[in-house]
This record gives structure tokens, C-alpha cells and sequence, in this order.
């Protein structure tokens, strides 16, 4: 019987290793962390066996083939070991996608993904089809497969990490949103090598398929040059111009293709230019699928948005609070204070992934009027921000973030977090810091 083994145990993993077992394999989970409960509950359901505090070399080296976790870098030296003796690493959605025929549609992009995707969902619910949420979001796309699903779609978010070590999987619609640095930790500080992890969304589609991209993304365009793409090729931009099958033009939401739809912009739930491309993206999608009017106008408009993203808290002596926990990168809080309309004071800091703020100099100038440092280091926040003349303060937890945002703000004004970095030096997860941000301003 043929042996596969798989590397981490959380989400991805767990679902990994149950629909191995299903289809009859002789699987082996190995995680070098902790498992946590309610992962050993599947475990012991699907009646895999698994070892955790380590990875047993022979245990793991005698698979015909490894399922790797994204969240497991390319050069950990269980990693290494595998790849010296040529076992293939595959993840866990091309493994999964070996045993459905429902119709892919995959999401990914450096900022936007789960936004879009869940956009996407919303959509395809509403319009009454048999849709599935998986990838990166929600559960993992080998559980609901092990567990029997009988999807007609799954809407799927894969990060880079999720795209590397994809190789037969087609996606039947691919959506790619935008590509800026992020995660260059993971590959060797190479901006090209990130960049091919992402491209490789449009790996084995056919004809048949369809590519929906944002084509005003600079990085997008100069790889498109590379490759020959061979499915039906639906760029969007936010402004009409020739090929565009999505866009903006005079107040209108616009889709040409393969019907036409159009909308009032005003009416779109989502706000933000940001959103617009989400919104677009999202729209082909549904209306290459065959969605009707009526359900699309309709869950465009009502689509409440996703927690932690550009998401108002609560109102507070005439000062709006938002709360973007999510924007981890430099480029998604230009975005969200792109899209502020009123005087805004900004909440920045955390665990800084190589950021370069140059990026969002001018637009810190023009939007904020104060400027909130939350971090276990806010030294390079100091080094590059306090020359520009905006108050700033330095803050080390949540309640004093908060409370120092009170003080600075006037009736008319936003508190912004939208901190660029991670969270990981003074909270669990980006989840974490949204929510003692909720609760902070809640009590106030
Ligand atoms: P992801 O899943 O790719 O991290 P999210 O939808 O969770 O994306 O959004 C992450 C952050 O990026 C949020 O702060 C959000 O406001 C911002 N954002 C969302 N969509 C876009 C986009 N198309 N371009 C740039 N930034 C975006």
C-alpha cells in the first residue's frame, strides 16, 4: 500500500491526512509543535496514526509521497532531508483536487484574497448554487472531500505558500488580484520567486478556463508577457479602456463579459478603491458562472464584508473607529487610508516583515493628522515617521493605543488600525489584535 506522509497538523493537514485514509492510503502525520485537540479528535476519527515534539526520519522518509503544510518553509531541515532523497512534496489542494470534478474557482493576490473570496461565496449562495468555501479560509478543501461534500463549485483562497507546491491542480476560473512584496522571508528576499509561486494560479488551464486579473498591476503585466496563457484572458481596471471585461466608468459597476451587467457603483456594499477591484473580480466570476442579474445586484449590495478588514467598530464622540487589523503589509494600509475620507489618525506597528514605508509617506501626510505607534519595538516607526511633523505617540499594548487615540482625535475624525506588520510580538494573531482593538474602543 502506498505510504503518504504529512507534514503539520493543523488545518490543512488534518483534512490531508483524513482523506488520505479514505481513499486507502497508509498515512502518518508528523507535526514538530503541538497538535491541538480538537486536530488529534479528526485524527483519532479517521484512525491516522501521528507523532508530535518531532519528525521521525524514518517514518517520514520511507513515504512515496509528503503533503507539507504551507505554514512549513521550504528550508526546514525535515524539508531538506525529504527533498535529498527525491520523495515528491505535494499540498494538500493538489492532493485534494485529485478526487473531485466540482468546478474550481481560486482566488489569490498579495492583499484581497479573502475578501474577494468570500465575496464570491456570498454570491453563489445567494444565487441558490452548491457552492463550497475552502484553501486558506474556513476548512480545508481534503476534509470536505474526505467527508463526502458533494460540491458543484469550491470557492478557494490559496496563498503562495499553498501555490508552491501545486502542480496538476487547474483551476477552472482563476482570479488574481495584485502582486506587492510580502512574505520575501519565505523566498530568499526574492521578489521574482514570490512572483512565480503566485503565477502558478494559471498552471494547466485550458481553454475552457478563464483568467480574471486586475490589469493595472505592473508585476501582473510584465510576467503575462512570459507566459502563454491559454484560457480566456478577463482583465479588470477601475477605469474604462479598451479589453477590459470589468471596470468603473461614469458611477457605473460595469461587466461586458460574457453578459452585460451594470450597476450602480453607489449601491455596491464594499467601499474603497481596494474594493473596487474586489467587487470587480468577484462580479466576472459570478457572471461566468451564469449568475443572473438579480443575484448579483443584489449580493453586491448586501454583502456585509469580512471581520478585521476595513471594518467600523463603533462611533465614539463624533470619531469613527475602524478596525483593519488584517493590513499586514505596507500596501494594504495604503489602501485603507486611500479610501478614508476624514482627517485620520493612524494605528501602525507590530512585527515588521522587511517594510519599506516610502510606499505610504505621501499618503500619511495627506490623510493623517496623528499618528499611533502599537509595538514591542517601535523604533524604526520613530526613525521614519516623526520627521513629518504629525503628532505621534508611542504605545505598547492595546488599551494604551486606544487611549492615546482618544486623546488625539476630534469629533469628525477616524481611528485607523491598519498597522502594516504583523501582530505576533504582542498578540496571538491579526484576529487577536482586532478584537482587543473592538474591545478597547467599546469600553470607551
Ligand atoms: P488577504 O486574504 O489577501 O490577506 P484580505 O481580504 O484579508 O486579503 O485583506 C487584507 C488587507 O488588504 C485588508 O487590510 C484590506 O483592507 C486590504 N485589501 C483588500 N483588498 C485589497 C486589494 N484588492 N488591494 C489592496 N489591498 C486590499
Amino acid at each position: 500500500m502506498n505510504r503518504i506522509v504529512i507534514l503539520g497538523a493543523a488545518e490543512s493537514g488534518v483534512g490531508a491526512a483524513a482523506l488520505a485514509k479514505v481513499k486507502g492510503y497508509d498515512v502518518f502525520v508528523s507535526d514538530s509543535g503541538h497538535i491541538a485537540e480538537n486536530r488529534r479528535q479528526v485524527l483519532r476519527e479517521y484512525n491516522v496514526d501521528w507523532e508530535e515534539g518531532q519528525h521521525s526520519e524514518d517514518l517520514i522518509l520511507s513515504a512515496q509521497e509528503i503533503i507539507k503544510s504551507p505554514g512549513i518553509p521550504e528550508d526546514a531541515p525535515i524539508v531538506r532531508k525529504v527533498r535529498e532523497a527525491g520523495i515528491p512534496i505535494i499540498s494538500e489542494i493538489e492532493f485534494a483536487g485529485r478526487y473531485t470534478d466540482a468546478k474550481m474557482i481560486c482566488i489569490t493576490g498579495s492583499n484581497g484574497k479573502t475578501t474577494t473570496t468570500s465575496l464570491i461565496y456570498h454570491i453563489f449562495r445567494k444565487a441558490g448554487y452548491n457552492a463550497g468555501l475552502a484553501g486558506n479560509i474556513g476548512r480545508s478543501l481534503a476534509l470536505q472531500i474526505a467527508e463526502g461534500k458533494d460540491y458543484d463549485y469550491y470557492i478557494i483562497e490559496l496563498s503562495s505558500f499553498q501555490l508552491d507546491n501545486m502542480y496538476e491542480f487547474r483551476a477552472n476560473i482563476a482570479i488574481l488580484l495584485n502582486i506587492t512584496p510580502d512574505h520575501l522571508d519565505r523566498y530568499d528576499g526574492s521578489m521574482q520567486k514570490y512572483t512565480d509561486a503566485k503565477m502558478r494560479i494559471v498552471q494547466n488551464q485550458t481553454e475552457e478556463d478563464a483568467f480574471i486579473y486586475w490589469n493595472d498591476d505592473p508585476v501582473i503585466s510584465a510576467e503575462l508577457k512570459k507566459y502563454g496563457i491559454r484560457a480566456r484572458k478577463c482583465p479588470f481596471s477601475i477605469v474604462k479602456k479598451e479589453g477590459m471585461i470589468g471596470y468603473i466608468s461614469d458611477g457605473r459597476y460595469v461587466i461586458e463579459y460574457p453578459t452585460p451587467f451594470n450597476m450602480e457603483q453607489e449601491s455596491l456594499s464594499l467601499r474603497g478603491k481596494h474594493n473596487m477591484y474586489n467587487s470587480l473580480a468577484a462580479g466576472i466570476a459570478a457572471r461566468i458562472s451564469g449568475i443572473g442579474d438579480a443575484a448579483l445586484r443584489e449580493s453586491l449590495s448586501d454583502f456585509e464584508g469580512v471581520e478585521h478588514r476595513l471594518q467600523k467598530v463603533a462611533r465614539v464622540g463624533g470619531v469613527q473607529y475602524i478596525n483593519d487589523s488584517k493590513a499586514t503589509n505596507v500596501d494594504a494600509c495604503w489602501y485603507a487610508l486611500d479610501s478614508m475620507t476624514t482627517p485620520t489618525i493612524l494605528i501602525l506597528g507590530g512585527k515588521d516583515k522587511g517594510n519599506d514605508y516610502n510606499a505610504i509617506k505621501e499618503m500619511v501626510r495627506k490623510k493623517c493628522v496623528g499618528l499611533v505607534y502599537l509595538g514591542a519595538d517601535n523604533t524604526k516607526l520613530h526613525e521614519f515617521f516623526d520627521g513629518l511633523g504629525i503628532p505621534v505617540a508611542d504605545t505598547h499594548s492595546m488599551k494604551d493605543c486606544v487611549e492615546a487615540c482618544r486623546r488625539m482625535a476630534k469629533p469628525g475624525d477616524t481611528v485607523l488600525l491598519s498597522p502594516c506588520c504583523a501582530s505576533f510580538d504582542l498578540f496571538r494573531n491579526m484576529e487577536d489584535r482586532g478584537e482587543q482593538f473592538c474591545e478597547q474602543v467599546r469600553k470607551l
